[in-house]
Order: structure tokens, then C-alpha cells, then sequence
């Protein structure tokens, strides 16, 4: 199985920041686990400010930004428009795979880490079918969104692995 073996301990994840351009980025890089600040109205000082004093890995679509961050930072210049390809640019960037036991641990929304929503309790806060069909809930202490395993879930796995060993053709890929 590609994901049981990761090459680091979950723990030393590499933590990033993303700039206002890689919304959608963010997003799926916190689905997979990483660390990922992202604010669409943080500038570019902010971000360099904030990324220096956590040691934070800056992934940024801008060129002229870019040039600016000096070589002591660690940066990644993402050059694809698809999320899909941009993913793919972070991790070989980091050259770290993030491991399959990460996902689904921190909330997409806000970042935060997940807790453990007991099942009874989750009854209250899902649909009906959802309680019915689900085994395992979280939620994010911040924003008080609910997760459940499932689809979702199982296709964060297929995408990872189709990031890492691709096998369709390129312009079948979800943008
Ligand atoms: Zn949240």
C-alpha cells in the first residue's frame, strides 16, 4: 500500500504559507495534513513576516514576490494554474509525501487541528443519512464544522496517488 510507509513521522511536517493567489491550494494541502496559513487579505509582508518566524515553507504564484524572498527563506514557486499540478509542485518541492494517517486531521477551513467528535454527539450535527452511513466524525473547535470519513475521504487517497504515480492522461485531470 503507497501510503503506509511515510517517509517521515507525521510530526515533522514541513509547515507552510500560502499566498492570496493559492486559495484552492490551501485548501487541499490541509485536507492531506500540512500546516497551511492562507489569508486572501494578507500582503506580502505579512506573509514573509509570518512565514520567517514559524519557519514556515512560502508557496507563492508571484513572480515579483518571489524574487523578493531572500535565499535564508525556503520557498516554492508554483507555476500551474490547476491545484491538481500545484500539489504536485509542493510535495516534490518538499520532496515529502505526506502520509495517508494525516489526512483529514485539520480543518480546511481554518487550519485548526480536528478533535474526535463522538458518535452520539455527531447525531445532532450531521444529516440523518449521514449519521446513518458514517462511523467516524471530527470537528474543528474554531469554526464548529463537522467532518465525517467516507468519499471524501477516499478520494483525497486516489487523488494523492494519482498526484504521485499518475496514470491518466493529462487532460483528464480535474481542474
Ligand atoms: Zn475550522
Amino acid at each position: 500500500m503507497l501510503m503506509s510507509k511515510p517517509e517521515n513521522p507525521g510530526n515533522l511536517m514541513p509547515r507552510l504559507a500560502a499566498d492570496c493567489m493559492l486559495g484552492k491550494l490551501a485548501k487541499w494541502l490541509r485536507i492531506l495534513g500540512f500546516d497551511t496559513w492562507y489569508s486572501n487579505s494578507w500582503d506580502e509582508g505579512e506573509l514573509l513576516a509570518g512565514a520567517r518566524a514559524e519557519a514556515r515553507v512560502i508557496l507563492t504564484r508571484d513572480t515579483r514576490f518571489f524574487r523578493r524572498i531572500s535565499d535564508s527563506d525556503r520557498a516554492i514557486f508554483i507555476e500551474n494554474d490547476s491545484f491538481w499540478y500545484q500539489i504536485r509542485e509542493v510535495i516534490s518541492g518538499l520532496n515529502f509525501i505526506p502520509p495517508a494517517e494525516r489526512f483529514f486531521t485539520r480543518c480546511s477551513l481554518c487550519n485548526h487541528p480536528l478533535l474526535e467528535l463522538p458518535r452520539e454527539e455527531a447525531q445532532a450535527r450531521v444529516p440523518e443519512y449521514v449519521f446513518r452511513t458514517q462511523e467516524h466524525f471530527a470537528f474543528c473547535s474554531r469554526c464548529g464544522r463537522t467532518y465525517w470519513s467516507g468519499t471524501h475521504q477516499k478520494m483525497a487517497k486516489e487523488m494523492l496517488e494519482e498526484i504521485l504515480f499518475p496514470s491518466a492522461p493529462e487532460q483528464n485531470l480535474p481542474r
